[in-house]
């Protein structure tokens, strides 16, 4: 299937859009400039006044056009302290957003030519932008299940088998989509997988209200006290479908996680396994949304970027 076509036209951006957005790193400093400072730099911290400011040539810095004193746009962001091009962060960033499967820093290194470090470093700052720690499940209806990353014994469903501590354990929970609202997902990397573990994260993302849909593994025992209903299927009918009792939305997401971490990132360390995650979810959680997730990321360099040192009066003032 090639999924490019079912992306509807008004949700496109395709590379040829990428170039003529971007240009160059100006092109990208202005769009930054403007995500931050909505309608242009206007405050001067150190007049404490509205000033005009202007771009100073060859560097990604503005003036205040009375005191002098600089303003970057990068400031705060996974930009501040980076000499790689803006450009070529873009361009990361829009690679890492319109993939499926992810994006290794090999690819990027062998396209644009940075080195394997940098690229890796700079996937590593663009990562850090796409958790959603915050974020609740509301669907009615969720399904809940774990999986685990490396390791080597196969246990049922690859469940570690006793003593098996190469496996990281993955819980993930995800809405059942509506025809109105797709079904986000959430899925945290953890130590070990018990029952006061699934407990815990049934309190804090899920809704009593709802429904969730888990097999039969022991650790889920006492779900059913703290949501409206839990139903649970069967190991022996695992992977056929008993009416609306199943967990194939979240074995999808498994699917997918598998065959990026496997096929594009190898291997990957524990150390790390949950950005991975994260970068898993925030596409699937827009998958509706086309190529488009590139805006929404952009959108986050301004959003989680720390605020100025002296007041964000300027910011606030659009
Ligand atoms: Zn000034």
């Amino acid at each position: 299937m090639n999924r490019r076509q079912t992306i509807p036209k008004h949700l496109r951006y395709t590379i040829h859009d990428f170039n003529e957005q971007f240009p160059t790193d100006e092109s990208c400093l202005e769009h930054l400039k403007e995500q931050r400072f909505p309608g242009g730099i206007t405050y001067c911290d150190k007049c404490q006044q509205d000033r005009k400011h202007y771009k100073i040539t060859g560097r990604p810095v503005y003036s205040c056009d009375h005191c002098g004193t600089q303003i970057s746009p990068m400031a705060g962001t996974i930009f501040e302290k980076s000499t790689t091009s803006l450009r070529l962060w873009y361009y990361a960033m829009y690679l890492l957003a319109s993939t499926r499967c992810g994006i290794s820093a090999k690819q990027i290194q062998r396209e644009t030519g940075v080195t394997y470090k940098t690229a890796w470093r700079m996937f590593r700052q663009i990562r850090s932008l796409l958790s959603e720690a915050d974020m609740q499940l509301e669907g009615a209806a969720i399904e809940m299940d774990e999986m685990y990353v490396g390791g080597k014994s196969k246990g049922h469903a690859g469940r570690p088998m006793r003593g098996d501590k190469q496996k990281s354990p993955v819980i993930g929970m995800v809405e059942r989509s509506t025809p109105e609202k797709i079904g986000r997902v959430k899925a945290l990397a953890t130590p070990d997988v018990t029952t006061n573990q699934i407990l815990g994260l049934v309190h804090e993302y899920i809704l009593p209200e709802s429904t969730v849909f888990t097999d039969e593994y022991a650790v889920y025992d006492r779900l059913g006290a703290r949501v409206k209903e839990h139903k649970r299927i069967s190991h022996s009918s695992k992977g056929y479908v008993m009416g609306d009792v199943h967990t194939n939305t979240i074995e999808g997401f498994w699917s997918l996680v598998k065959r990026g971490i496997c096929g594009v990132y190898h291997q990957v360390s524990q150390k790390y396994l949950q950005s991975y995650l994260d970068e898993y979810s925030f596409r699937y959680n827009r998958r509706d949304q086309g190529n488009l997730i590139f805006t929404s990321l952009l959108r986050r360099v301004s959003e989680l970027a720390a605020p100025r040192a002296v007041g964000d009066r300027g910011m606030s003032r659009a």
